[in-house]
């Protein structure tokens, strides 16, 4: 296919170009693509990256996510510091270079607290990635201070105004300026976008693909978003892992070199989402090593959870070695980022 032979060749696609290959119905050809762009660009090493969801509480109401301030029946619950750490110990005897630390928007832990917290597992010898939303251009350098490596913090869509429709009292350009502030400071930047939203067009993700792009993110993170019920997008549910896929694949097409995970959302979806992922662009896996947390952290249903960390790297390790991957050696720094020279 013409459109697919030039991204392989140039990585570069206009907007109408893209949402032609998100509209394929066989997208087999687009996969293969992505797929011989990721071993080329980026090898067969899948990075894994241990998740701590670190706290259940979050101040603002996105109307998608389970972690929303009006959701009551969730249980909130934050982690102490030394839990944190504690985890972070754990998966760092289990192999593991990198940790994130994820959790709703709060101000609970105390900007100091997790200063020293990311001290901490910086003397672990642990690179940091903090998801934990949207934060004052000093609160972001006070962590990148203390020692943060990298930050995720996704768009979630480019429509402005289905993105302050969705997320009620946030606004699109501070979120775009939280994406800024990040680069600014040396943060290898993460972000990416949910797939399927209510009142989302094919054309709005190839708007978002272009934004990501232009940015540039040295992480993609694309997840199909997933209906909860118990939040006011409850009976919004379709079946969205294609598209997200699709338009997976098109980003390691157009973005070479960043890192893109298989997202916990995929596996959600499919019993193996994260390796269908794996063969159509991504290379990498965020298992959670945070322990009894992810009962808790029920952003949507039936969310993928991982066993006892060591165990499951190991089977992790086994899964890969039969489909000629394996996990990668060292924190996984972005060849993006990289190339950016910014150390
Ligand atoms: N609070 C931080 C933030 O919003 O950036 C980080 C944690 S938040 C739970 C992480 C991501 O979960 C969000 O960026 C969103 O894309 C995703 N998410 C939330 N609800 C979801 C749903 N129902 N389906 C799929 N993904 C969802
Ligand atoms: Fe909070 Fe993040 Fe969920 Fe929004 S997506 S409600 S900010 S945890």
């Amino acid at each position: 296919m013409e459109i697919i032979e030039k991204a392989i060749k140039t990585h570069v696609l206009d907007k109408g170009e893209i949402v032609s290959l998100l509209n394929l119905e066989d997208a087999s050809l687009l996969y293969e693509a992505a797929d011989r762009v990721r071993r080329e660009s980026v090898g067969d090493g899948v990075h894994l990256r241990g998740l701590i969801e670190i706290s259940t509480v979050c101040k603002r109401n996105c109307l998608y996510c389970g972690l929303r301030r009006d959701n009551k029946k969730i249980f909130r619950r934050r982690m102490s510091c030394s839990e944190i750490i504690n985890h972070a110990q754990a998966a760092a005897r289990a192999g593991y270079a990198t940790v994130v630390l994820q959790g709703g928007e709060e101000d609970g832990f105390g900007a100091d607290n997790m200063a020293e917290v990311i001290k901490e597992i910086k003397r672990l010898g642990l690179a940091v990635t903090l998801s934990l939303g949207e934060k004052s251009f000093e609160e972001y350098s006070l962590y990148r201070q203390a020692g943060a490596d990298r930050y995720l913090l996704r768009i979630e869509t480019t429509d402005k105004a289905l993105y302050e429709r969705l997320d009620p009292d946030m606004s699109f350009e501070n979120r775009v300026r939280c994406l800024k502030d990040l680069g600014r400071l040396g943060y290898e930047v993460g972000s990416g976008f949910m797939v399927g939203l209510p009142g989302q067009s094919v054309e709005s993700i190839a708007d978002d693909i272009l934004f990501l792009k232009a940015l540039p993110v040295h992480m993609a993170g694309i997840g199909p978003f997933i209906a909860n019920p118990d939040t006011p997008l409850a009976n919004c549910g379709k079946d969205n892992f294609d598209l997200s896929l699709k338009a997976m694949a098109v980003i390691r097409l157009v973005m070479p070199y960043i890192n893109i995970p298989a997202t916990t959302a995929m596996e959600t979806l499919r019993p193996q989402g994260r390796f269908t992922a794996l063969k159509s662009g991504a290379n990498v896996i965020m298992p959670n090593v945070g322990g009894d947390m992810s009962e808790y952290y029920q952003l949507y249903p039936g969310k993928a959870r991982a066993g006892e960390v060591i165990k499951y790297r190991l089977d992790l390790e086994e899964k890969l070695k039969a489909v000629g991957r394996h996990i990668a050696e060292g924190s996984g720094i972005s060849k993006a980022y990289l190339a950016e020279d910014k150390k």
